[in-house]
């Protein structure tokens, strides 16, 4: 038998996560004043664990998958933070992701550190059966890494309840007690959250609505376009739509789908669950997804992946308002074009943080071993998200920057006192 060693094909994509995130840590640290070694010491990762994890696949061959977490900091509380499962999983994207949970847990006050976690894998092309032993060999590999004290994975982009439920169960297998505070996003028989599927597209909407009203923007008359219809983008659109928004475009892999008079979120919804995404769909006009970017409206959800707002495009934006649904949909190239253009953008940080603030009050009755309603948990959810936004709206103001990096300041300035009282260097 012959083996081939294929080089690893190089990184054209000259938009990294990683740097975007950095340039953007570096303007708040410098606008708040930060001294060197607190600097250094939060710029860079506590812990990046990569493992390659042996899969038989269902035509018997084994196939090996890379695997990756990062805790980023667990100054403030244990890590906290997804697992992505998508082809586009590298270590610099892990290290970006894993740093703006950090920030994310620090702006809405929850007690926790950031962390990220991914595997390089096409989901979509994988039966349940290696799925699940990909999931369980995984958690295997990082048996010392995961703990309800020390590091709680969550959903992310193709992941889901299901994956959780393997976490939780080989975890607990692993160390002979039952933990489903290891992770959150569970089903909810498994001890999962009312409320926390919907809460990532509860806190875009309620963003939005804080926003809205600082720009006086009254939701009946607005106009909104979202890029994306998983689970944020297609929740988000729902809620916005409930509270009056016309939802005018929506989109997926297959394309962008525009309607004037607004699209039936609740039909598209329907519609995607049947058909697994919205080829085919037609309640609006096929448009491209960054057409979609460059719609004539009021509100812009980018709810899908990183980069997709970026110097090229930016200038051609027009709407008054971006809610960040995605985490890093804008490239910090793009910031200053926003800026001057004078369109609010209410950063991922902040915007995308209702997930895991509703995955905090999963672990919390976890622990109590009792639960809340749903009632509880988005009237609790929404008090963290609108508090968060006027801490970060008054930040803006007094530092004269935008809500980007007023949301960098607050996050930063927590971290970096607690860094000092717990004296850790
Ligand atoms: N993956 C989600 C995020 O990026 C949720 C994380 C969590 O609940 O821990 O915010």
């Amino acid at each position: 038998m012959t083996i081939k060693f294929k080089e690893p094909a190089p990184i054209v994509d000259e938009l990294n996560p990683l740097e975007s995130m950095m340039e953007r840590f570096d303007e708040a640290a410098t606008r708040l004043g930060l001294d060197e070694s607190t600097y250094n010491a939060l710029k860079s990762p506590e812990k990046a664990v990569i493992v390659s994890i042996p899969v038989t696949m269902d035509d018997g061959k084994v196939q090996v998958f890379q695997g990756y977490r990062v805790v980023h900091s667990s100054k403030l509380g244990p890590s906290k933070g997804g697992i992505r499962y998508s082809m586009g999983v590298n270590l610099d994207e892990v290290k970006a992701l894993a740093a703006w949970m950090t920030w994310k847990c620090a702006v809405v006050g929850i007690p926790y550190g950031g962390g990220k976690g991914g595997i390089t894998c096409d989901p979509r092309t994988m039966s349940e059966g290696e799925l699940e032993r990909l999931t369980r060999g995984f958690t295997l590999a990082m048996r010392d890494v995961f703990g309800p004290e020390k590091d709680i994975p969550a959903p992310d982009m193709g992941t889901n309840p299901q994956t959780m439920a393997w976490i939780m169960d080989e975890y607990s297998k692993l160390t002979g007690v039952s933990s489903p505070a290891v992770v959150t996003g569970k089903p909810l028989v498994l001890g999962g959250s009312l409320g926390r599927v919907e809460a990532t597209g509860r806190g875009v909407m309620v963003s939005a609505r804080s926003a809205m009203a600082k720009l006086k923007m009254n939701p009946a008359n607005c106009t909104c376009a979202v890029q994306g219809f998983g689970n944020v983008g297609s929740i988000s659109a729902k809620l916005l739509e409930m509270q009056g928004v016309s939802i005018v475009a929506i989109s997926d892999v297959s394309g962008a789908y525009f309607n004037k008079q607004g699209i039936d979120i609740e039909e598209a919804i329907k519609y995607t669950a049947k058909n697994k995404s919205l080829e085919g769909y037609k309640g609006g006009k096929k448009i491209s997804n960054e057409k979609l970017l460059e719609l004539d409206v009021d509100i812009l959800v980018p709810a899908a992946l990183e980069d997709q707002i970026t110097e090229e495009n930016a200038g051609r934006i027009k709407a008054k308002l971006i809610v960040e649904g995605a985490n890093g949909p804008t490239a910090s190239n793009a910031d200053k074009i926003l800026e001057e253009n004078n369109i609010m953008v209410v950063p991922d940080i902040l915007a995308n943080a209702g997930g895991v603030s509703v995955s905090y009050f999963e672990w919390v009755q976890n622990r109590l071993g009792y639960f809340w309603t749903e009632e509880r948990v988005n009237r609790r959810a929404d008090r963290i998200m609108k508090l968060a936004f006027d801490n970060v709206y008054k930040a803006s103001k007094k530092y004269k920057c935008s809500m980007r990096t007023a949301a960098y300041i607050v996050a930063i300035d927590k971290v970096a006192d607690t860094s000092k009282l717990r004296g850790i260097f």
